[in-house]
């Protein structure tokens, strides 16, 4: 793999990757992938806007490739979606999250809930939450240790398996985020019936904070509409502290992003979590 001078993988540029010269090579790979073990999660960790204090942490799939180094999910998510290969891939993704939180707890370490993508594949086939209860069982792991992220437009049409599942999951006592809010068309009183938990801010809106005043003002009515419904506001994609300034002051509960953490692999977590706060 390549490295950097910290000896973490650098990503391998798209524009250059052979990976995506052709779908059924690639598909040829990435079950060869699962085989072989390839796949990692990196984490990312979410932090109290007010506090700064470690409250989550977000698994991110990728795959270690032995000629291409640390490949992103944006490179092969897509093909894993539409050839089906999601569903083994996302069994898997819930199975290392288990284990991993259950290592970490082994250790001492104050662990605090990992959240994991669910792609809508997994959720029109009905069974993630009897999965979920199965890999929560099988390491032991309190189910308000493991929360689910699905995508605002993998939820719309509310299609009758969809809002099972959603329910199913949330009996478990697995609390459900709306990932990538503002990118799709549902409302927040959908989203509310659905009784999700966490609304995570999609990055693009983010970003605006600090270019216009209507940027601000469109976030701080997303804030107060989700906290009137009794949803948490995490912010995706902060990298500035403008933006977490700004982020504060309209009373957004959780930031996530680079200017806080990167997706860091598992083996730095423990000193993330014994130092507890990230500013
Ligand atoms: P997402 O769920 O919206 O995840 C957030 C993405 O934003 C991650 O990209 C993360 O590394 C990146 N990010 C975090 N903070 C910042 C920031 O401050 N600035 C910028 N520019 N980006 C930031 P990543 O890890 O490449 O993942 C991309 C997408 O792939 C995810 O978007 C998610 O949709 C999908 N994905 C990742 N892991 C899984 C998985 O296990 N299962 C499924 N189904 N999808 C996954
Ligand atoms: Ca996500
Ligand atoms: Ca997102
Ligand atoms: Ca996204």
């Amino acid at each position: 793999g390549k490295t950097d001078g910290k000896g973490q993988f650098r990503f391998f540029e798209a524009s250059q990757s052979r990976l995506i010269q052709s779908r059924l090579q690639l598909k040829h790979r990435l079950i060869e992938a699962i085989e072989l073990d390839q796949f990692v999660l990196y984490y990312q960790p979410r932090v109290d806007a007010r506090t700064g204090r470690v409250c989550s942490m977000e698994a991110l799939l990728r795959w270690i490739h032995p000629q291409h180094g640390l490949v992103s999910p944006l490179e092969f998510i897509p093909l894993a979606e539409t050839s089906g290969l999601i569903l083994r891939i996302g069994e898997m993704v819930m199975e290392k999250a288990c284990r991993q939180i259950d290592a970490w707890r082994r250790q001492g370490l104050p662990v605090v809930p990992v959240s994991i993508n669910v792609s809508p594949k997994q959720f029109a086939r009905g069974e993630v939450h009897r999965q979920l209860a199965v890999h929560l069982a099988r390491h032991g792991i309190p189910p308000s240790l493991l929360e689910v992220e699905i995508t605002e437009s993998a939820m719309m049409g509310e299609q009758a398996e969809v809002l099972a599942e959603l329910g199913a999951i949330r009996s478990l006592g697995v609390k459900l985020h709306v990932d990538d809010f503002g990118t799709g068309y549902s409302s927040l009183s959908q989203l509310q019936k659905l009784r999700m938990d966490v609304l995570k801010v999609d990055r693009a809106f983010t970003s605006e904070l600090g270019n216009s005043r209507e940027g601000r003002v469109f976030f701080q009515a997303i804030v107060s509409m989700a906290h009137a419904l009794g949803m948490v506001v995490v912010a995706e994609g902060v990298e500035t502290g403008e933006q977490l300034t700004i982020l504060q002051e309209l009373g957004c509960n959780e930031v996530q992003g680079y200017y806080l953490a990167r997706p860091l692999p598992a083996a730095a977590i423990p000193a993330v979590l014994m130092q507890g706060n990230l500013f």
